[in-house]
């Protein structure tokens, strides 16, 4: 296997890089770094959408009829990893990485020409209804109940840990329409209203007071059947196959190696104002630990985008994804608080807009709390626990 580029691959690594030092606005870097949420903040991952959006270049891998740019896989491995090198917002998934290609892959032509282009201009902000408070893991005890009149659907139910629930005004969501047979049976997906008299959203706060979450109460609220994806009772299939897109993992190591950079020049900063050289030394150490983790976590993303080039859907390999990049994620946010040493200890509020002061260095301001909040990444998108039952039984056949 070939891994340089060719000579049109590095041209267009300028024209990505010439495109993001003119758009991509510093304070779109800054702002987006600043917060210790999981997920960026909406205006600034809408303001950042939107600029892409502009260009063209949002969804690179959607059908070109849908606003794909037909890249080779090489070109969106290049635009995704520049983006994540310059420090581009991360944008926000349930819209672009769930319901989009779930809509794309097993949604009516109807529903891909309504829903599609307001997903690309952001008339639609979605929200994921998967988890209830009795049925995380096991997604298939889910209870929330629908039953249908007519036209439309009766829902009666709970969801939780819903993120952006409150910002959102669509909800994508799994229901139980039929009890009768095994619990992956009689499960129906449905789109719905957020803002309709019957959804009621209640906000759940993170440990490190961020509102990213909620729980959902559905009282006769109601979704169309026209806004149903799949047949009735056969839901299970459609939310796997979402599922599959959730954890694929994106550029899981380019990103990791842009936050990687950060501790190295977080590292040079504080030794530079320190007198003991070994501070520098055990850092470098652990850091190149790191880089070569992230190194890997590249190249197996690269055969990931590659198999989904030739057609495929991203199968088991998602759940080595999400399980590899989650868990350097977590190393990662867990050498930076290490670094920063007892500034890690004050609470720093880094919601969007404050104009707090920040304890010691503003670069030391998200980085108690985003350690605190990347706890979350191996249990959302199903738990690495799962992930790993997952791959133990279609990969090794165990
Ligand atoms: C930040 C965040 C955002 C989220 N956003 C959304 C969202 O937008 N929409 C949504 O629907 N859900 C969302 N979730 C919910 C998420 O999908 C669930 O938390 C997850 O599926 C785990 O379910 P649970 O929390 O009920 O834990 P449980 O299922 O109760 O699991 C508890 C523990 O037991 C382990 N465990 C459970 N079963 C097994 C097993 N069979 N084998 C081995 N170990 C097992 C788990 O790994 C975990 O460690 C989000 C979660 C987080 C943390």
């Amino acid at each position: 296997m070939n891994l340089n580029f060719s000579e049109e691959e590095l041209s267009f690594q300028e024209e990505v890089k010439d495109f993001l030092r003119k758009e991509l606005k510093p304070e779109l870097v800054t702002t987006s770094r600043k917060t210790s949420a999981v997920f960026t903040e909406k205006e600034v991952a809408m303001e950042w959408q939107a600029i892409l959006a502009k260009k063209g270049w949002l969804v690179p891998s959607w059908p070109e009829e849908y606003g794909g740019t037909n890249w080779t896989q090489a070109q969106k491995y290049i635009f995704s990893s520049e983006c994540a090198k310059a420090g581009a917002p991360n944008l926000i998934p349930m819209g672009l990485a769930m319901i989009g290609p779930l809509l794309l892959g097993r949604g009516t032509k109807e529903q891909k020409d309504y829903y599609i282009p307001r997903i690309i201009n952001g008339d639609d902000y979605w929200c994921q209804g998967y988890s209830e408070p009795g049925a995380g893991s096991d997604l298939a005890s889910l209870q929330c109940k629908a039953v249908r009149q007519g036209d439309k659907y009766i829902i009666n139910g709970t969801k939780i840990w819903t993120t952006h629930a409150h910002l959102a005004n669509k909800i994508f969501c799994l229901v139980r329409t039929d009890n009768s047979g095994k619990n992956q049976e009689g499960i129906t997906f449905l789109m719905m209203d957020m803002h309709q008299p019957g959804v009621k959203v209640e906000p759940l706060l993170t440990m490190a007071k961020d509102h990213d979450f909620n729980q959902v109460v559905f009282t006769d609220a109601e979704a169309p059947v026209k806004d149903r994806i799949g047949k009735e009772n056969e839901g299970w299939a459609v939310a796997k196959y979402l599922l599959e897109f959730e954890r694929s993992g994106g550029v899981g190591g380019s990103k990791s190696l842009s936050d990687i950079e950060f501790i190295k020049k977080l590292v040079q900063k504080i030794s530079s104002q320190h007198l003991d050289e070994s501070f520098l030394e055990i850092y470098l150490t652990k850091i190149t630990e790191l880089e070569i983790k992230a190194k890997a976590i590249q190249y197996t993303s690269l055969r990931i985008l590659s198999s989904l080039g030739k057609g495929d859907s991203p199968g088991p390999e998602s759940s080595m994804m999400k399980t590899l990049v989650t868990d350097l994620e977590q190393e990662i946010s867990e050498l930076t608080l290490e670094v920063i040493g007892y500034y890690g200890i004050p609470f720093q509020d880094t919601t969007y807009g404050s104009n707090e002061p920040p304890i010691g260095d503003e670069d030391y301001r998200p980085i108690a709390g985003k350690y605190q909040n990347l706890r979350a990444t191996t249990i959302y998108g199903g738990s690495n626990e799962i992930q790993r039952n997952i791959m133990a039984k279609a990969v090794l056949g165990l």
